[in-house]
């Protein structure tokens, strides 16, 4: 009971701490009990178990029989991500080993023509995951960053070139646990040629820092990498066009957790119409990859009153970090 109750005044603390530097002057604090409910405590007992049939799905069909990874019962979650740190996460390739550097690379550059090389498509109707079943798994990517920069090059391929300053591509660390993904870049994004530099970029700063984390520790990107006109959402073929260059680089740098930020970015992700609200807040799959969808941190400055959802939201991807550590 005593453990307990430290374990909700530190909870309790944190997240003040966190609104604190939010912003965040008027707190409608919640009663403890429905905090111990809504916080780790549910979030652990949660986990659903994966049967060893399920986790056949994770390993190559080269590895023989024998060698093949059993699960007890008991073990669940942790079981399947050691097998996933196994057989895939450890053969990530490594960016230090790599030739060329992106300083080679300008956006000026022009590709011509340019492959589309899509990753695999998936549909609502093929991802059950989206509630609570993982189906596929990424497949092995034998390219790096730099041949997609390359292949994006001067990049015509939907209408928003037209109105562009910059191509904005996904920066930060390409050795990251972590990916945020946004819907498409602002003016400030485009002039400056970089994703979330505006106030919504410091506020995303700031999230990642509250989970102990800094910007150049994390990667961080668009669906779209042009600037749609007036800052109008990308519209589905916009977005279906573009969308193949950041499964891409999914495939390539393999991060544990994709946060999706938004409604459009979540459901041009997931290919799934399933609103923000009702995704937020529970990990979703992407081809064996947790996703968790919450808010823009534009819609935040809006209503900062679903900064604290957000909190929420970032504790649990802390923790399935340090946890696959
Ligand atoms: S948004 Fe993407 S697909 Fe469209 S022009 Fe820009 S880089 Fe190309």
């Amino acid at each position: 009971m005593k453990q307990k109750f430290l374990d909700l005044l530190i909870d309790v603390k944190e997240q003040v701490l966190f609104l604190q530097e939010l912003g965040v002057e008027n707190l409608a604090v919640e009663l403890p009990e429905s905090l111990i409910q809504s916080s780790k405590f549910k979030a652990q007992g949660s986990k659903p178990e994966v049967s060893q049939e399920k986790l056949e799905r994770f390993v190559p069909a080269e590895i023989p029989k024998a060698e093949r990874p059993q699960i007890a019962k008991s073990e669940g979650n942790q079981s399947r991500n050691s097998i996933l740190e196994s057989t895939k996460l450890s053969r990530l390739p490594s960016l230090s080993k790599r030739n060329s550097t992106f300083s080679n690379i300008s956006n000026n550059q022009t590709q011509e023509p340019a492959r589309e090389k899509e990753m695999p498509k998936k549909t609502t109707e093929e991802m059950p995951s989206l509630f609570g079943d993982i189906t596929q798994t990424l497949p092995e990517s034998t390219e790096t960053i730099e041949d997609i920069r390359l292949d994006i090059g001067n990049c015509t391929r939907c209408p928003l070139w037209e109105g562009r300053t910059k191509i904005v591509h996904t920066t930060g660390n390409f050795e990251a646990d972590l990916l945020f993904v946004g819907e498409a870049p602002g003016a400030n994004e485009d002039a400056e040629g970089v994703p979330f530099v505006g106030r919504a970029g410091q506020l995303l700063n700031k999230i990642i820092e509250s989970i102990g984390l800094k910007r150049e520790q994390v990667l961080v990107g668009n669906v779209n990498r042009c600037r749609p006109p007036g800052n109008r959402t990308p519209t589905l073929p916009e977005a279906h066009t573009c969308r193949p260059f950041l499964m891409r680089e999914i495939a390539v740098v393999r991060p544990k957790v994709i946060v999706v930020l938004g409604n459009t970015a979540t459901q041009n992700l997931l290919d799934t119409k399933v609103g923000i609200t009702k995704l937020r807040g529970e990990f979703q799959d992407y081809f064996g990859i947790k996703v968790m969808p919450t808010f823009h941190p534009a819609y935040l400055l809006r209503d900062p009153s679903k900064k604290r959802e957000t909190w929420e939201d970032m504790k649990k991807v802390r923790d399935y970090i340090n946890q696959m550590k």
